[in-house]
């Protein structure tokens, strides 16, 4: 018989934790409905009792969720945590709260300053506080892997006997080798009673590029649970990238006896939409979802995919939904041509955000005549983006060539509608712009990375740009900017994370 692997996807709380990937809460919402349509089996929308953005976006996440999937929210092993949570919970269809502590020699006596008696009290009485506020109660053990097996076992026995109905055996660090992990899962197996009845899940960090191996490694000793999230976001080297267990799984199920019930088609685009919102790109060379994760370019190679695909390719493109772009509109298309391919690639919008959408969509097209799937998803993630403007690019005008002095004139509008111009000198057309902006909007920042890409092929592509920049704290904010003009997007790109920084500044001082 084959054993369902359910997917726990934690974008929006591990990944949300890499830095410079933060997101707003309509973000959030974005993703998560993107994930009900991937078919993920829960979504941890986020640790509500961190600030009452999270509470809140949690919330909203329950809202547009339903009972299209299980909603859970992350918890220390306190009470007024779980209470939070729970709270946060209260719209959702299938809540689930996951609470726990850390369980290792180094988390008991650095950081929680306990006895392992005292560890043991609090996973009893936490587990049991959250089993009366909900009946779906996922336990996790800090730093398992690296936790003295014995005591590993005792806490799970205790979240078990208190009502634990998941327990997550994570590898905080990812430091685990795979058979270590798995030898770590099967003496689990053995020596907790009971541990068969409940869910197990695994949740692995990729520090040593084993992410995934070490969640497959669970699975085969038991594990029916991966948390895993989208692009591998997630805490320093990130998370198991889902895309890449699952397809695992999809390629090697048969002979492990599991399945994954996870919509791959969508894969491809829940991976564009995440690095869209959060500015984080992906590596052109990252397996399943990368620019070239199918294409060829040895001779050798092209021949013989031409001949047989699956000579040299062990996983058709059109499954993950990595098919060639296609036409889909020009600039005589009309506003319902527009909306309803906008709710085929899953958007759906009030009427004045689609006015809005369609402007900005006919602006593209007369430009550059077929506007591509990839290149309207590009400008409905922007826009989304941009809703949250502090400043905004009004005129950009550019003089450059060889060997001119490049010039540039710029204006700004600020949030009271009042425009700022600027006329400045640079080495470069973007040097120039980006200090006529850094003249107008006046924070200190440093530009760590400036990336620009096509977003389809061909010389008329829609350009895009992200870049990060640290803050006066050094904190980092990503910004991501569309058009057919690269130095329109470079601008619209730096502006999104000066608006971001400028909006973090805000909070921290209402707050
Ligand atoms: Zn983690």
């Amino acid at each position: 018989m084959m054993r369902k692997i359910s997917i726990l996807d934690t974008t929006l709380r591990d990944g949300e934790q890499s830095p410079g990937a933060s997101m707003t809460r309509e973000d959030k919402v974005a993703i998560a409905r993107q994930l009900v349509r991937l078919n993920v089996d829960v979504i941890e929308a986020g640790f509500p009792a961190s600030s009452p953005g999270d509470f809140e976006a949690v919330r909203m996440v329950c809202d547009a969720v339903g009972d299209g999937a299980v909603v859970c929210a992350l918890t220390r092993a306190v009470e007024s945590d779980i209470t939070a949570a729970a709270e946060a919970l209260s719209h959702a269809a299938r809540p689930r709260i996951q609470t726990g502590i850390g369980v290792s020699e180094s988390h008991l006596r650095d950081k929680l300053h306990m006895t392992p008696d005292e560890c043991i009290e609090r996973i009893r009485r936490t587990v049991l506080f959250a089993r009366n506020l909900c009946d779906d109660v996922q336990f996790y053990a800090e730093d398992a892997a690296r936790a003295d097996c014995a005591f590993l076992a005792r806490a799970c026995h205790a979240a078990l006997e208190s009502g634990a109905t998941v327990i997550n055996i994570p590898d905080t660090t990812g430091y685990a080798l795979p058979e270590d992990f798995a030898r770590r899962i099967r003496y689990l197996f053995e020596q907790v009673d009971g541990l068969d009845e409940v869910v197990l899940s695994v949740h692995c960090h990729d520090d040593l590029g084993l992410a995934c191996a070490l969640s497959l490694a669970g699975v085969a000793a038991g594990a029916s649970q991966v948390d895993c999230t989208i692009n591998g976001l997630g805490e320093r080297a990130g998370n198991c990238a889902l895309e890449e267990l699952v397809m695992a799984i999809h390629v090697h199920g048969q002979e492990m006896g599991v399945f994954a019930d996870v919509n791959t088609r969508e894969l491809a685009r829940t991976s564009r939409l995440v690095s869209s919102v959060t500015g984080m790109r992906v590596q052109a060379n990252k397996a399943i979802v990368g620019a070239n994760a199918f294409a060829h370019s040895s001779g050798i190679h092209q021949d013989g995919v031409l001949k047989n695909a699956s000579t040299y390719q062990i996983i058709d493109p059109v499954e993950v939904g990595m098919a060639t772009s296609r036409i889909v509109l020009t600039a005589r298309s009309g506003h319902a041509a527009l909306e309803h391919r906008l709710e085929e690639l899953g958007f759906e919008f009030d009427e004045d955000t689609l006015d809005e959408i369609y402007d900005r969509f006919l602006e593209l097209a007369d430009r550059k005549r077929e506007v591509f799937d990839e290149e309207l998803e590009s400008l409905v993630g922007e826009m989304g983006r941009q809703s949250k403007s502090i400043y905004s690019l009004q005129a950009l005008q550019v003089s450059t060539g060889f060997p001119l002095t490049p010039t540039v004139t710029l204006t700004l509008a600020d949030e009271t509608g009042k425009q700022h111009t600027v006329a400045t000198t640079g080495d470069g057309p973007i040097n120039a712009a980006y200090s006529a902006v850094n003249q107008i909007v006046g924070v200190e920042n440093e530009l760590l990375e400036f990336d620009v890409s096509a977003v389809t092929h061909g010389t008329d592509s829609v350009g895009e740009v992200y870049v990060r920049i640290s803050g006066p704290e050094g904190r980092v904010f990503t910004g991501r900017g569309a058009d057919p003009d690269i130095i329109v997007s470079s601008v619209r790109a730096y502006l999104d994370a000066l608006n971001r920084l400028l909006h973090s500044q805000r909070s921290e001082s209402d707050s």
